[in-house]
């Protein structure tokens, strides 16, 4: 590895501070923390730094409806950014915000560079047509007018496409427009607005280097190459090449005002990545260093993370604003895909489905668990990742319990019970061979890290873990310590596994930071450098590291929000209600009777409507048998064959085959209803808690 140290500046996306972090924010923290965290470990100086997006026209309107000034809006959103951060262990040195005097600064002398350049200037004033709330005395952004769709009439769209329909067009094309702030109906009114040239064959050429030399993501250069060919404009229409930027808004705007330009004002694209600069230069100053200084030394290395929705700002108007300021441009930017929950069902509050990262965290659900699961799917490519719980709990259980925790949790109760938690530097053949090999693979699991290959790095050292667990196997600690005679073994064995660990947590440091502070404590070397070199000497007593995970969290996290609202409510009611659920209960039988009913866990293979029938599904069931099932089921008015494929439910396994019109339905699937369904509708299928797979039986 490299032996001078690297000066680092590195940035996650500003988040926009009109709401509180969603789960997709607190991946691409989790991403870029894993990084900066690794770089620290290689002794290299990072300067990790974010900021809230403050300005722009919503920031504006969402305050005046809470009835707060911007700023105060800004500031409220603000103070809750800590407890997710610290929550999830993202060791940002800096959070700052764009409308701090460092950004206005900033921003407004990048404007002045770029406009008063000696070979020709790169801003240009022009004319434009824009529609007017009279009520409100201000210009209106596309997204608040709102008319009937030119071309399918569809009332009450947006000012820049049709969600009906899905045409694209100019504000100026909706028929019957009204300004959806006020309701009043807009004006067209002519606005000078600034431009960057961003056409200037200077711009274009440059540009055209930037993003193509290689630096970027394959699939983002290749995405980026189309923008200089063609491109759509707001009316549906293609013109050739880079089009101007628009970076100007009148007042009243909640942002910069544009030098020499009273009541014109930045647009909050113009200003928020400015913002990466601005919380560096407090940063520095606040430590009494040069930010001037810093920006000048050739060495420094400055890296963005952002998401795939944000690469034309990041790719064009970034790095073209800060070269042709004089400025240095980024060495690179680092583009990642969404996050979907869940097998990309729709993110949905009303339906709980989305991942919560404060409810996560209010659960007392690990941090680093999904720091690990997250990483375990991470790679270089942009490309979409989901969270599956079922696979979250799995990963998580078999991987860092199983395979890595197990390992200390197995060796630690000998070593301080027999051997004083002294160990030997005796390995053993075998033992010695394992720990260079474990030891061996640290400059190729650095690599992946460093190239932010955070899958391989994960399975890589599973697959260490997965080979001194076979040594554990082979070397069988328990039954050493049955014969005293085999003391010197066990000193051995205990000894081995005992480093294996540590060198397996210094690799996992980077996504485990907590536990690898844990596990210095108890092994007591050091976890913060990459290459700390030296055996364990003696552990202190072993603590439980880390627990698993359980179905019952993952039920809560998922438990929609409405539902946990009501559960008092309903307990009560039940309580005083001989019919629960609208009917009254059967009557009593013996557990003899309830085994005779052979319940199972099934997987639905497949699900598929019956033709002729609008109340049944056809559904293929794997209850473990090594064959699939038929089963019709009355379900049709609840449910969409595609919602139930892949899912797991409870089905009576030992009912006799019944013939039906559509075929024969050989069992029967668990589902809820009310006793009176026309006054309560709904049919709600079982499905297990996660983990329970086909062919267990329910009792
Ligand atoms: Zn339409």
């Amino acid at each position: 590895m490299t032996t001078s140290a690297r000066k680092l500046f590195v940035t996650t996306a500003l988040p926009y501070a009109n709401g509180n972090f969603h789960i997709g924010h607190i991946m691409e923290y989790i991403q870029a923390d894993i990084w900066v965290r690794y770089q620290r470990m290689q002794g290299h100086a990072v300067n990790f730094v974010g900021a809230d997006d403050t300005h722009g026209a919503p920031i504006m309107i969402a305050a005046e409806k809470a009835g707060k000034t911007p700023q105060q809006f800004v500031a409220d959103i603000a103070a809750g950014r800590k407890q997710y951060l610290d929550g999830f262990h993202i060791s940002f040195d800096n959070w700052h915000s764009t409308d701090a005097p460092e950004n206005h600064e900033l921003a407004r002398q990048i404007y002045r560079d770029l406009r008063d350049r000696a070979d020709g200037g790169l801003i240009e004033v022009r004319t434009i047509e824009q529609f007017f709330d009279p009520e409100k005395n201000m210009f209106l952004p596309d997204r608040y007018i709102k008319g009937e769709c030119p071309k399918c009439h569809a009332k009450d769209q947006y000012g820049d496409n049709c969600e009906v329909c899905g045409t694209v067009y100019a504000p100026t094309d909706l028929i019957n427009p009204f300004s959806a702030l006020s309701g009043a109906k807009p004006e067209l009114k002519n606005s000078e607005h600034f431009f960057f040239k961003l056409s200037d064959p200077r711009c274009v050429e440059f540009l055209e280097n930037w993003t193509q030399d290689g630096k970027l993501q394959p699939e983002v250069a290749n995405k980026i190459k189309e923008w200089f060919t063609v491109r759509t404009n707001p009316d549906g229409t293609t013109s050739e090449g880079l089009g101007d930027w628009d970076i100007s808004r009148d007042a009243p705007y909640f942002g910069i005002e544009i030098p020499d330009a009273p009541g014109k004002y930045f647009y909050v694209w113009l200003d928020a990545p400015v913002g990466y600069l601005a919380s560096l230069k407090n940063l520095l100053e606040k430590r009494g260093e040069s930010y001037d200084a810093y920006m000048a030394d050739p060495a420094m290395e400055q890296y963005h993370f952002i998401g795939k929705d944000i690469v034309t700002f990041h790719t064009l108007f970034w790095p073209a604003m800060l070269h042709f300021s004089g400025r240095k441009t980024p060495n690179n930017v680092f583009v990642h895909g969404f996050l979907t929950v869940n097998n990309g069902e729709k993110m949905s509050k009303s339906r709980g489905t989305g991942l919560d990262p404060l409810k996560y965290l209010s659960l007392n659900m690990n941090a680093e668990w999904l720091r690990y699961y997250l990483a375990a799917k991470l790679s270089a490519r942009n490309e979409d990742i989901d969270f599956n719980a079922e696979d979250f709990m799995l990963r998580v259980n078999s991987d860092l319990i199983g395979k890595y925790v197990n390992i200390a949790s197995r060796a630690a109760g000998f070593l301080t019970k027999r051997f004083d938690g002294k160990l030997t530097d005796q390995f053993g053949t075998t033992g010695a061979a394992l720990l260079a090999e474990v030891r061996g693979a640290s400059d190729a699991i650095a690599q992946m890290y460093e190239t932010r290959e955070y899958s391989k790095a994960t399975r890589e050292i599973m697959l260490l873990a997965d080979k001194v667990n076979a040594y554990v196997d082979q070397n069988k600690p328990w039954d050493l310590a049955k014969d005293a005679a085999n003391n010197e073994a066990l000193h051995q064995v205990c000894s081995v596994l005992v480093n294996a660990f540590a060198t397996l947590t210094r690799y996992l440091a980077p996504v485990l930071p907590g536990l690898a502070q844990a596990v210095q404590g108890f092994v007591g070397v050091n976890m913060q450098q990459w290459n700390a070199a030296g055996d364990v000497q003696a552990i202190q007593p072993y603590q439980h590291l880390m627990q698993r995970v359980t179905p019952e969290q993952l039920e809560a996290l998922f438990e929609p929000p409405a539902q946990a609202e009501q559960a008092p409510a309903a307990t009560e009611t039940v309580a005083a209600n001989s019919h629960p659920g609208g009917e009254e209960l059967a009557p009593t039988i013996t557990i003899d009777d309830f085994t005779k009913i052979d319940l199972r866990i099934a997987l639905i293979v497949n699900c598929e409507p019956v033709e002729g029938s609008t109340k049944l599904l056809r559904l293929t069931l794997d209850v473990g048998e090594g064959r699939t099932r038929n089963v019709f089921s009355g379900i049709a008015s609840a449910y969409k064959p595609e919602d139930l494929v892949g899912k797991h439910t409870v089905m009576v396994a030992n009912l006799a085959p019944r013939k039906m019109k559509f075929g024969v339905s050989e069992g029967m699937v668990l589902a809820a209803s009310h006793g009176d369904e026309k006054a309560n509708p709904g049919i709600y299928v079982l499905n297990p808690w996660p983990g329970a797979t086909p062919g267990m039986r329910v009792r």
